[in-house]
């Protein structure tokens, strides 16, 4: 199906008719099969399906990690789906923040240094380079953890200290790959609460792909992607996105029986 929305103002994301596929020894496996999908900026986009549906391709094609087989794909003006390798390097370090499952920190690196990294890849000084560390930090609530190592953090201070990596170049888009899918319900509640505020109050916008229903239910968009193609798009206001994601984790359709509630026609 076709997730295009039709408004006044260009999406942030617009990704069209986009095929991937990867080449292993003779075969080819076909990812994405046509995908077509808009994101207004300032949304909270969650991307669910089964294991291998393509999320994680999905998700690196409209970061600009990865170029798709056919098809474009614009964020905020910019055709990242032809950009060379190197404006598309310069195009993410300046655009995209990235929440990885298992955080990505580097070990032998302070918090503070590894808030940092992407910093380094920019012009600024290094006393303004302290400064946007310090207030990242400080909007994942860790300024008092600033020497320490990974090591030295519970899971979910690291995917924090991974949040304020993520926002330190003050990126337009943040895209999370299953960002609590390592971290026990308190913690990952604390990391949702976190993106929602980065969503909310920062207005950040952000493509989450998650596994968990209570993740889904924080985002406001709901996009499910299965063999290859996106099935069903749910916009939904308050709990009935809760509601859509708690039935595909029993088992059933989500999706079903909540379209004259949460569709308009
Ligand atoms: P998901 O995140 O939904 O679990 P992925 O996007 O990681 O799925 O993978 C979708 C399919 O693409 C899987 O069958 C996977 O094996 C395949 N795939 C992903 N990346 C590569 C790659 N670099 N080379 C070959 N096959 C890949
Ligand atoms: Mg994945």
């Amino acid at each position: 199906m076709t997730a295009q929305v039709k408004t006044d103002r260009p999406p942030l994301i617009r990704v069209t008719q986009i095929r991937k596929a990867y080449r292993r020894d003779t075969q080819e496996i076909l990812v994405l099969d046509g995908i077509s999908l808009d994101v207004e900026e300032g949304d909270f986009v969650a991307l669910m399906g089964p294991s291998g549906s393509g999320k994680t391709t999905l998700l690196n094609l409209v970061a600009g990690i990865d170029r798709p087989t056919s098809g474009t794909i614009h964020v905020g003006g910019a055709e990242v789906s032809s950009m060379s390798e190197g404006a598309l390097a310069r195009w993410r370090s300046e655009n995209v923040g990235f929440i990885f499952q298992l955080y990505n920190l580097v070990p032998v690196l302070t918090a503070f240094e590894n808030v940092e990294l992407p910093l380094l890849l920019t012009r600024l000084s290094r006393a303004e380079r302290r400064k946007q560390v310090e207030m990242a930090l400080s909007v994942v609530g860790l300024s008092d953890r600033m020497t320490h190592y990974p090591r030295q953090l519970s899971g979910g201070q690291e995917q924090r200290v991974a949040i304020a990596r993520a926002i330190a170049t003050d990126p337009t888009l943040l895209v999370a790959d299953e960002p609590t899918g390592d971290l026990d319900g308190k913690s990952g509640e604390e990391i949702l609460v976190l993106l929602e505020r980065l969503n909310d109050e920062f207005g950040k916008t952000i493509v989450m792909v998650t596994h968990d229903p209570k993740a889904a239910a924080r985002a406001h968009r709901l996009v499910h992607l299965d063999k290859g193609v996106l099935e069903e798009d749910l916009r939904a206001e308050g709990k009935e996105i809760g509601v859509a994601a708690a039935t595909l984790a029993s088992g059933g359709r989500w999706g079903r029986g909540l379209e004259g509630t949460s569709k308009q026609p």
